[in-house]
Order: structure tokens, then C-alpha cells, then sequence
């Protein structure tokens, strides 16, 4: 096949992870005979550095016609200046913005011999495999709001959702489900807030065209509590904006490392954006230390999102295993008796198991 990748490495270390993202890419290609073609775009600080904008024009335009993009991170020391106009982070919502992206994918996988990686008892983490999908542009982070003012003591946000927007990211849910253990767990508080009960509704409405999918809802409490206790127990989790938000934060700690998890966010068509869940890390930007797993991972969730590619994505994902199964460690993860393993020869690695 053949694809146009737009590659957005941005600041900081996403310069050095993304350029192992775009090696595996091109080893794939190289082995299953595709034809991917990489454009390479600012966003961020470098960005404003450049162009004075976080998200220039020509960036967008470049993402709004590709096939798929693969992001690093922005931000750093430089552009920290809270009172500053032009911030790096206003690169990412208007990426996402501007390509109608609602659905952040994260996905928690435990590998087995980084069990001890996590703050979880180990035991507690055979068979975790899970996927939180978190509705990405409603909810509780877009609604009206006020701010308190010298004169008005008091403020307020709002959870607006309607019925479509549930609609398409409960489908999103499904769908992935389809491709995975066939459940879904729909996290709300439906006991308490309206918005909540319209979101149990029409989840269940979307459940009956996926009848061979399971679904249970739970509220979003006791989910931040079944997540430590039982955690394999989930497969796909479906929730609201900020619900989302704390949930994917605290399923990362299972797995971790940041520097191993990946994400992707999707819209209505194929196009996506895939980026680890990781920031820029000034503190170890251009060591060549990073640990380039998480863009790796998300790179093979490229594959099978936007390209449809499921054999390529599973061929990384297994390498990326492998790798992981011979004691190979960038620092992050490393522990006596593992194999320091610096950024480049990690992407190297990959590439030569597939
Ligand atoms: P961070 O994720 O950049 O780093 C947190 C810690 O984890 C650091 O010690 C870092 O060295 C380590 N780390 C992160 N990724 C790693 C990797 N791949 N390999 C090895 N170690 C890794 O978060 P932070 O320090 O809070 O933020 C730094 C900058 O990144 C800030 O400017 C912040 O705004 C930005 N940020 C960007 C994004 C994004 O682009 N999506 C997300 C979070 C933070």
C-alpha cells in the first residue's frame, strides 16, 4: 500500500523517539513491500521558534491530507512562561481541533518483565490488557463556563454532551472491542448527573448493534477502584472528557513507564494522530537516553487504525515483546542484570526482529 505520514517530532526528546518511530516504519515497509512517505512538519516551541505560531498553517494543511500522523512532544524550560500568548500546548488542541479528533485511545499493557516496574503488587497485573477510550472535545472541559471575579464569589463548568457525541465515541468503543476481547465498560455517574444518564442511554442504544459485545457499566468512582483492585478484569473502558483524563493517568501507573505507553486519537474517518503519553523530558532531551517503546507502540497503532494494517502493527508490537523478553532496557526501565540500551540501538533492535 501505499501512505503519506506526516511526522511532527516537536521538542524536547520527540525529536529523538519520533526518529525511531519513523526507522520501524520504514523497516515494515521495507519487509511487508508498502510504500510509506514521510513529511516532516513543526509544531510547539520549535514551532513558535521558527514561525511564530505552535501550529503553523503548513503543519495542519500537511496533517489534514495525510493518511496518518506521528507526533512527539512540545514543550520545555523556553516557552514556560505561564502569562505568554503563544504557548506550545496550543499546537496540540488545535491539531486535534483542526482534524475532529473526539476519541483518545490509550492503551495499558503489562509487560511481563516489567511487572516490577509498577507500583502494583505483580500478581495484580497478570493479564492486564486494556484500552481506555476518552471522549476527546465535550464533556465537562468544553461546556459554558464562569469564572469567579473580585466581585462574584463563585464559578462553575458544565458536562454538556448530546446524544451524537455519545453516539460516536460509544461506536469507537465497540468497534475496538470487536478487535479485542468483546467487552465494554462504560464508566458514568449515572446515579448523579444528567449528563451521565443520557451517556447510559444511548451507550446502551449503540450496544444493540454489537450484540456480540458485552457491556457493563460502572461508576466512574467505583471504576478508579476496580482499576487497582482487579485490573485485568477490563478490556475497553469508554468514558467522558475528564473522566477520562484522571482514569488514563491512573491505569498509566500499572504499566509503569511512561516511556512505554502509547496513544492514539481518532476522528470520524481514518486519518489519526499517534503519540506516546509522555511529554518532551527537558531532562534528558539530546542524551540519546529516551526510551523510544511508547512512540514505537504508538507507530504500530498507526498501522492498524489509519492503515488498516493489523499484521504489520502486531509484527511491531511482537518485536517491541521480544526486545523487551531479551533484557534490552533504555534507563528508565533498566534494573541489575538488564542490558542498558541506548534510544537508537532500541529502534535498531525492533527493526532487526522484524
Ligand atoms: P515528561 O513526560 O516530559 O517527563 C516526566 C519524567 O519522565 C521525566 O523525568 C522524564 O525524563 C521521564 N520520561 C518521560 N518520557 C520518557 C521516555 N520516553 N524515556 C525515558 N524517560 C522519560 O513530563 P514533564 O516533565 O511534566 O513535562 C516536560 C514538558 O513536556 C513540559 O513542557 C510539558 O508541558 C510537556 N508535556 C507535553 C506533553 C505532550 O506533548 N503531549 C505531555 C506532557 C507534558
Amino acid at each position: 500500500m501505499q501512505a503519506t505520514i506526516v511526522t511532527i517530532p516537536g521538542d524536547g526528546i520527540g525529536v529523538d523517539v519520533v526518529a525511531e518511530g519513523v526507522k520501524v516504519l520504514q523497516a515494515v515497509a521495507q519487509k511487508y513491500g508498502h510504500t510509506f512517505t514521510f513529511e516532516n512538519h513543526l509544531i510547539g516551541g520549535c514551532a513558535i521558534d521558527a514561525m511564530g505560531d505552535p501550529l503553523p498553517a503548513s503543519t495542519l494543511d500537511a496533517c489534514q491530507r495525510a493518511d496518518a500522523v506521528l507526533l512527539g512532544a512540545v514543550g520545555g524550560p523556553k516557552w514556560d512562561d505561564p502569562t505568554a500568548k503563544v504557548r506550545p500546548e496550543q499546537g496540540l488542541l488545535g491539531l486535534r481541533k483542526g482534524l475532529a479528533l473526539y476519541a483518545n485511545l490509550r492503551p495499558v499493557q503489562i509487560f511481563p518483565q516489567l511487572r516490577d516496574a509498577s507500583p502494583l503488587r505483580p500478581e495484580r497485573l497478570d493479564g492486564v490488557d486494556l484500552v481506555v477510550v476518552r471522549e476527546l472535545t465535550g464533556g465537562l472541559y468544553f461546556g459554558p463556563r464562569k469564572e469567579a471575579t473580585p466581585d462574584d464569589d463563585s464559578a462553575y463548568d458544565t458536562m454538556v454532551y448530546s446524544g451524537d457525541e455519545v453516539r460516536r465515541i460509544a461506536r469507537k468503543a465497540f468497534e475496538l472491542a470487536r478487535l479485542r476481547r468483546k467487552k465494554v465498560t462504560s464508566v458514568d455517574k449515572a446515579n448523579v448527573l444528567a449528563a451521565s444518564r443520557l451517556w447510559r442511554r444511548v451507550v446502551v442504544e449503540i450496544a444493540a448493534e454489537y450484540p456480540d459485545v458485552t457491556l457493563e457499566h460502572m461508576l466512574v468512582d467505583s471504576a478508579a477502584m476496580h482499576l487497582m483492585r482487579r485490573p485485568a478484569d477490563f478490556d475497553v473502558i469508554v468514558t467522558e472528557n475528564m473522566f477520562g483524563d484522571i482514569l488514563t493517568d491512573e491505569a498509566s501507573m500499572l504499566a509503569g513507564s511512561m516511556g512505554m505507553l502509547a496513544s492514539a486519537s481518532l476522528g470520524e474517518g481514518k486519518n489519526g494522530v499517534y503519540e506516546p503519553i509522555h511529554g518532551s523530558a527537558p531532562d534528558i532531551a539530546g542524551k540519546g537516553i529516551a526510551n523510544p517503546l511508547a512512540t514505537i507502540l504508538s507507530a504500530a497503532m498507526l498501522l492498524r487504525y489509519s492503515l488498516g494494517l493489523n499484521e504489520e502493527a502486531a509484527a511491531v508490537e511482537k518485536a517491541v515483546a521480544d526486545v523487551v523478553a531479551a533484557g534490552y532496557r533504555t534507563r528508565d526501565i533498566y534494573t541489575d542484570g538488564t542490558k542498558l540500551t541506548h534510544t537508537k540501538e532500541m529502534g535498531s533492535l525492533i527493526c532487526q526482529r522484524l
